[in-house]
């Protein structure tokens, strides 16, 4: 039999006719393959007769669909402010195992059903609703899957970069389960503002590092991203969040805010920066200036061994680290306080390079002076990019 005729007998609407041809011709739609293919086969009089779009053994008319798909669409989305989206499908196995099988005889030059309904679907939504068809980022995924008739969601976060400061201790920087809702967090007093003004779902603090509970974030602050996840409102006024934060009082200020991206998240986590501390000692001994003074300077460009502390074993794995302290720098004031500026590289343990940690950290200050020497008050003042 010719290949015309055997056509014929595979059951297909002109679109899915079309479809097997589909890298044939690139100008044309399916549609119009389809009926090009039936206008040869008259021509040289093997004609195909193709069968109805709800009788179609492939599609069984999903495409007659298309309206009431994208209505559905836009009313799940009516809450939503969005400007790009990118809709996707999903078929029945059997369904596209069929096509495979039917594209397969004529020559695979066809394209998948899922693949030519996305695309119709979403022509059809941004003509309709007034969007933005974006294939790489959109605001907004949308996956309607056939065989169930349900659409799947996907909204893209928010993604805001900024540099935060933290002014007064005792704040963790984000939600950990040890500490209460009611906990101030730098993530929450940055995040909840966020969460109002995007009427978003949930928020994410992705810093830069870390800085302890204890420990300032002063001069330069630290970088991070806020992730707000499910936003309904996209167009935030970023001055109108930072004066929200900022004039919140309770610790954290925040500057440098404009949109971000994953990659930047990538970036902000992997950055291995040198920090400046400024660290308060206490001792129960004598800690003599000049003494502190010149062995300070024997810290200057060395480097130190920290095995993991005790303090934080519990959620990091034991291991020996290398570290470079650039420079360690001691002020004595009139009243006794003994005020240390170290420059050291990113992932220094610096109480313990203090205290020396019972001997995990060497060497350490306190080895040098041969006296117990802790911090008692430590602020990073500077990170250096
Ligand atoms: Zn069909």
């Amino acid at each position: 039999m010719h290949k015309f005729q055997e056509l014929s007998g595979e059951k297909l609407c002109i679109r899915c006719l079309g479809r097997v041809f589909a890298s044939v011709g690139h100008t044309f739609t399916n549609d119009q393959r389809g009926s090009n293919l039936i206008f040869a086969s008259q021509c040289i009089g093997e004609e195909i007769f193709p069968t109805v779009e709800s009788e179609c053994v492939l599609c069984e008319g999903i495409f007659l669909k298309i309206p009431e798909y994208a209505n559905e669409i836009s009313q799940r989305l009516e809450n939503y402010e969005y400007k790009t989206i990118l809709i996707g499908s999903s078929f029945p196995m059997e369904v596209l195992e069929k096509e495979r099988l039917i594209q397969e005889k004529y020559g695979s030059m066809g394209e998948p059903i899922k693949k030519e309904f996305s695309r119709e679907l979403g022509k059809y939504f941004v003509n309709a609703y007034g969007k933005e068809f974006n294939r790489t980022d959109p605001d907004i995924m949308v996956k309607v899957n056939v065989e169930f008739m349900s659409i799947e969601l996907q909204i893209k976060s928010i993604l805001i970069y900024g540099t935060y400061n933290k002014l007064i201790r005792g704040i963790p920087q984000t939600r950990w389960i040890k500490y209460s809702e009611k906990t101030d967090t730098v993530e929450s007093l940055i995040g909840e503002p966020l969460k109002e003004m995007g009427r978003g779902k949930d928020f994410v603090l992705h810093g830069a590092g870390r800085e302890d509970v204890d420990v300032k974030m002063l001069g330069n602050g630290r970088e991070f991203v806020i992730e707000l996840t499910d936003p309904r409102t996209r167009s935030i006024n970023l001055d109108q969040l930072e004066q929200i934060i900022n004039n919140a009082g309770r610790g954290v200020n925040v500057s440098n805010l404009r949109f971000s991206t994953r990659e930047e998240i990538r970036k902000i986590k992997n950055e291995k920066y040198f920090k400046v501390y400024r660290a308060v000692l206490e001792t129960d001994g004598k800690m003599e200036c000049n003494k502190l003074k010149e062995i300070c300077g024997e810290f200057n460009g060395k480097v130190i061994y920290q095995r993991t502390p005790l303090r934080v074993s519990s959620s990091r794995s034991d291991l020996i680290r290398e570290r470079t302290v650039v420079s360690m720098r001691a002020e004595c004031a009139e009243n006794g306080e003994k005020v240390l500026t170290i420059e050291a590289e990113a992932g220094t343990y610096i109480k313990e390079l203090i205290s020396g940690d019972d001997g995990r950290t060497r060497p350490s200050l306190s080895e040098r002076m041969g006296e117990d020497i802790r911090i008692s008050e430590l602020d990073v003042i500077e990170i250096k990019r």
